[in-house]
């Protein structure tokens, strides 16, 4: 068994059957309890239907809440080559901002659509946040076959339409793939209803996806989140967002550009010589000088340009408008500055992705903004593309996180 995890996200539409499928999955991979079947098998029972498997969900949910089990916006289960965490995004909101602010990190998403209602709203809106959020490896669902009487045509109509939105953004998706969520055709058997389908069952299909690029070849980036003085000595804390720090190698400082050398590392009072992307550890500098919070360590001649001006893709999420001249505050890594959005060049519905206004004024709750981004501070940053932990961004307005921002140029 591969070592790694597999995170993927399920999106679509509401009702097009993301809660039976998370719940199928985790029945067929054995992953539930037995008393736990048995007490669904019951409550669908008692209300006269089928298994509900979504109710599972709704059971994990009110663990959550009562604060029973640690954490259930992740759901684990297993194959017998490794195994994957569900990203359990409750809304498409809560999904982004998650996504944005590193909260979790998919390899991969699933995009479910229910056959009979075709190409909904959020089905678009969600494939487009997938292909803000760089999440490029996607699998297709097309489910409820049953109620098209497991019908070829119907899935061929359902896969050409969603095909050609998802290729005007750039998604080539690996699989499209006919179920019935809720008696378990095609998840992680076939049946003999869909002899037409000749191609892998949806648990295959999941072996199949990659994990993201690791982020330990690109050049070292360290934002600092916190110092600690303990007598005349400081400690740097925080995460390597991108390649290797090790003992006695030249880093450079930013915004500061100092160039000084690691002295020491530490994690968990342990000190250690080289440490990787993804690690959350402890370092002192040969000399820190006054380094703060926000802070990001690099490799000289490696580093991040410092900007105080950089175009990107807003993702506006709040209720109230966005009206120009606003003043906000900027979170990226472990950077803030206050900032403005000087320029909104396009408002894009991001649903039909259809362009509402060029140069606009205002941004309106779900869509988003082709926009030219001006802070008070200058900060250490990337493209997306380049590397995501500091390419992307929030906005904050009262203490509430209202955009997500992925830097483009
Ligand atoms: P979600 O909002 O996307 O999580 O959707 P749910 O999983 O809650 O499903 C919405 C409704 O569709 C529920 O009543 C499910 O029982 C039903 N449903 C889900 N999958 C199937 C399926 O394969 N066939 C049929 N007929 N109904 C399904």
């Amino acid at each position: 068994m591969n070592n790694t995890n597999l995170k993927f996200v399920v999106v679509g539409h509401v009702d097009h059957g993301k809660s039976t499928l998370i719940g199928r999955l985790l029945y067929d991979t054995h992953t539930l309890a037995r008393d736990k079947i048995e007490e669904i098998k019951k409550t669908s029972r008692d209300l006269g239907r089928e298994t509900e498997f979504a109710y599972l969900l709704d059971h994990l949910e009110e663990e959550r809440k009562q604060g029973i089990t640690i954490d259930t916006t992740q759901v684990f289960f297993k194959t017998e080559k490794r195994q994957y965490v569900i990203i359990d995004a409750p809304g498409h909101v809560q999904f982004v901002k998650n996504m944005i602010t590193g909260a979790s990190q998919a390899d991969a998403a699933v995009l479910i659509i229910d056959v009979r209602e075709g190409v909904k709203e959020q089905t678009r809106r969600h494939a487009y946040l997938l292909s803000l959020l760089g999440l490029n490896q996607v699998i297709v669902v097309l489910n409820k076959m049953d109620l098209v009487n497991f019908g070829e045509n119907s899935f061929i109509e359902v896969r050409e339409t969603i095909g050609r939105f998802l290729d005007s953004l750039d998604i080539k998706p690996l699989l499209y793939i006919p179920i019935c969520a809720i008696t378990g055709v095609n998840i992680a058997t076939k049946s003999g209803k869909m002899d037409w389908y000749s191609g892998l069952t949806f648990l295959e299909s999941l072996d199949t996806l990659k994990n993201r690029e690791s982020s330990e070849n690109k050049p070292l980036i360290f934002p600092v989140q916190d110092v600690y003085k303990i007598g005349a000595k400081r400690i740097l804390v925080g995460r390597i967002e991108a390649g290797v720090l090790e003992k006695g190698r030249e880093v450079k400082l930013l915004p500061g550009g100092k160039v000084t050398s690691v002295n020491s590392i530490e994690k968990y009072l342990e000190r250690k010589d080289r440490a990787l992307a993804g690690e959350s550890i402890g370092i002192t500098l040969e000399d820190s000088g006054s380094t703060n919070r926000g802070d990001v360590i690099c490799s000289p001649g490696k580093e991040p340009i410092l900007s105080d001006t950089f175009s990107a893709n807003i993702f506006w999420m709040d209720m109230k408008d966005f009206k120009k001249g606003e003043r906000l505050t900027l979170r990226c890594a472990t950077q803030e500055t206050t900032c403005k959005i000087e320029k909104i060049r396009k408002r894009i519905n991001s649903s039909t992705l259809e362009i509402i206004e060029e140069d606009a004024e205002i941004l309106k709750d779900l869509e988003v903004g082709e926009a030219v981004i001006r802070s008070k501070k200058s900060l250490a940053i990337k493209t997306f593309g380049d590397v995501q932990e500091l390419g992307r961004f929030v906005l904050v307005k009262d203490e509430n996180i209202c955009a997500g921002g992925i830097i483009t140029g």
